[in-house]
């Protein structure tokens, strides 16, 4: 039996916690809801709890969800990976995406972000891990990605998201989420300063902030488990 304001609740005192531990202010450390594959009075539930941010991996399923809620003024976060077919809703619905791994997406994103709208925050996803399989930009390939998203117009790159592989192993984490942090000093040091770190989840979220998680994307701990991944 699961209750999404006890959940959420329990996530905030980790979150807390954590950042405490390891000599943070806990206001550092934004709580991204990731409400993929729940409906939309999951959400609301959500957010009459005090939640405001949510995160939707699917084109489709976040924009359905995005307006069904249109009247409770969420902020919106497009966390999944992105085909550039899909970029419009993105660019018209999303105010935040954290997945941008190769330049063509960013560019349609920013040529299709309406006038009227805030220019599109924006993460580049960076593969800390190394397999083949995983989505994201080669952390060498990453410093040039950031420079030429950076001067994209319509887009505001704020800074660096990863999905490391899961392990048991806590110092291999901590490297994972390490090199985010790596590459944030790096640009830094060439003039692009970067806000944000995307990274930790419902299992890792503790050893993202101790790594400088300023963002966290949590989901099973939140809603409960999904019935399909
Ligand atoms: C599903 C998902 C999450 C949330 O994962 P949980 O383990 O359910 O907390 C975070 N980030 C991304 C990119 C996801 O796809």
């Amino acid at each position: 039996m699961t209750s999404i304001p006890s959940n959420l609740q329990a996530v905030r005192d980790r979150i807390r916690a954590a950042a405490r531990a390891c000599g943070r202010a806990p206001e550092e450390v934004a709580l991204l809801a990731v409400s993929k594959t729940w409906p939309a009075e999951a959400v609301r539930e959500a957010a009459a709890a005090g939640q405001r941010a949510f995160g939707e991996n699917y084109v489709q399923e976040g924009c359905a969800k995005a307006e069904a809620l249109a009247d409770l003024g969420l902020e919106w976060h497009f966390i999944g990976p992105l085909q550039s077919n899909k970029t419009r809703l993105v660019a018209q619905h999303f105010h935040w995406v954290h997945s941008i791994d190769r330049l063509k997406v960013a560019e349609r994103l920013s040529a299709q972000r309406d006038a009227h709208l805030p220019p599109l925050n924006a993460c580049i996803q960076v593969n800390v891990s190394g397999e083949e399989s995983k989505s994201g930009v080669a952390p060498q390939e990453a410093v040039a990605l950031a420079r030429a998203v950076a001067a994209l117009p319509r887009l505001r790159l704020r800074g660096l998201m990863c999905i490391p592989e899961p392990t048991e192993d806590a110092a291999l984490l901590a490297a994972r989420f390490g090199v985010l942090r790596t590459l944030q000093a790096r640009l830094a040091a060439e003039g692009l300063a970067l806000d944000t770190l995307s990274m930790g989840m419902s299992h890792d979220l503790e050893a993202a902030i101790a790594a400088g998680a300023t963002i966290v994307r949590v989901g099973t701990a939140i809603f409960g488990a999904r019935r399909q991944a």
